[in-house]
């Protein structure tokens, strides 16, 4: 048998990035002779082994052929005979379809170097088409690669677009698009994983209602520019998120949220990225006011951001609604967030034992404790007001 390194790891070596993860194929062997060897089998659907010592991905040669919809309508052969050329012409992109044998010899017979050194993505074959997740996966790495000039060729644009026109994208489960939304927005340059997606006319059939706020180029490049502005700051996928999305909403009515409530609830977004997003469309308004707002309206914002249980989401709230701000008013300073961690710290001196000797029932402290919240908020505001 013979093993080649395979994709991401030559392309970044070749791009001189650092190398992430190593991806190998093996030609000419079996899934007994892998077995025998020690290595562990992990694919169910795909002849892949994990590597006894190393842990890195073994994945026989093999070619596919697409028998019906959805993403598990692959047929797959692997066998001693499938050669390494017949493996890589079923990869996605040209710059991933190359291979490094255990000399050091560079395999390329779809040309990825060329495309490489024009920084060209480029499907490798008409059977791009099979898989609508390389929709997904192209945008993804036009994203990461975009400080380094790489682009999307023409023809594999046109042919992406074609995909979409017969509704492609609606076979793939939620949970792989969440999976490649939030590896998009981990990179340099996530805006344009959904500029890409916006100019295949896209969006409904990845993101649901949300395409209606999006398609309205008032709204949408703003909000990419937020998230360019974000991106600089963190690198949380969800904080990124919730930015585009709080940033498509900033001019709407309370009735247009709905639309990202269904987007939050889609399988496959995890929790804690739901509560994000939906706590940014709620509350982001109330924040930006939050000088106008009177004591009762203060301290339920308090509550609804809730800092004492929640430090470090209320953390990523303060950001969140200090970068779309900053970004869509074009204001050099949100002062809106020092007051708001002040106001937090503030109704928090308030200590509930005092009371709960007096007997009374929990209704009743809770009522007191409101009363001295309230009246704590009052005296910052008056205190603020005064010059
Ligand atoms: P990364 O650095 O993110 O790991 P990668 O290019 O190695 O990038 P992987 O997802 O690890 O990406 O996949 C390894 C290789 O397998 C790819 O380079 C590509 O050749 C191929 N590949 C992965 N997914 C697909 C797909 N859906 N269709 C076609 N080829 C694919
Ligand atoms: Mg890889």
């Amino acid at each position: 048998m013979e093993v080649y390194l395979v994709g991401g790891a030559v392309r970044d070596e070749l791009l001189g990035l650092p190398v992430r993860e190593r991806d190998w194929v093996v030609v000419g062997s079996s899934v007994e002779e892998m077995l025998a060897l020690g290595y562990r089998r992990v694919g169910k659907d795909f002849p892949v082994f994990l590597h006894p010592q190393t842990g890195e991905e073994y994945a026989l040669a093999r070619t596919e052929r697409k028998k019906g919809r959805g993403y598990y309508g692959f047929e797959v052969h692997a066998s001693p005979d499938v050669s390494l050329e017949d493996d890589l012409l079923r990869r996605d992109l040209t710059i991933n379809a190359m291979a490094k044998s255990q000399s050091g010899e560079l395999i390329d017979p779809n040309d990825g170097q060329q495309d490489l050194a024009a920084r060209t993505l480029r499907h490798v074959s008409a059977a791009f088409v099979e898989d609508p997740l390389r929709i997904l996966r192209t945008a993804r790495f036009a994203a990461r690669f975009a400080r380094q000039g790489f682009g999307v060729s023409e023809e594999t644009m046109q042919l992406m677009h074609r995909m979409i026109r017969s509704r492609e994208l609606q076979e793939i489960s939620a949970e792989r698009i969440w999976q490649e939304t939030l590896d998009a927005l981990a990179t340099d340059s996530p805006a344009v994983f959904f500029s890409i997606l916006q100019r295949l006319q896209a969006i409904e059939q990845v993101y649901g209602e949300i395409e209606a706020v999006f398609s309205d180029v008032s709204a949408r490049e703003p909000a990419l520019s937020a998230l360019e502005q974000v991106a600089s700051q963190t690198d949380q996928p969800c904080v990124r998120f919730s930015v585009l999305v709080g940033s498509l909403y900033f001019h709407r009515q309370e009735e247009d949220t709905l639309e990202v409530s269904h987007l939050a609830r889609q399988p496959g977004l995890p929790s804690s990225c739901r509560e994000l997003l939906e706590l940014t469309v709620e509350l982001q308004q109330a924040s930006h006011d939050v000088f106008k707002l009177d004591a009762q309206a203060l301290l339920a914002l308090l509550r609804r951001l809730d800092a004492r249980r929640k430090p470090e989401r209320f953390l990523d709230l303060l950001l969140i609604f200090s970068v779309i701000y900053k970004s869509l008013k074009k204001a050099n300073e949100y002062p809106q967030a020092d007051w708001i961690q002040l106001a937090s710290r503030r109704i928090e001196e308030v200590d509930i034992r005092q009371w709960v000797g007096d007997g009374g029932a929990s209704e009743e402290i809770a009522a007191r404790l409101k009363r001295a919240q309230l009246q704590l908020l009052e005296e910052m505001m008056d205190a603020r007001g005064s010059p």
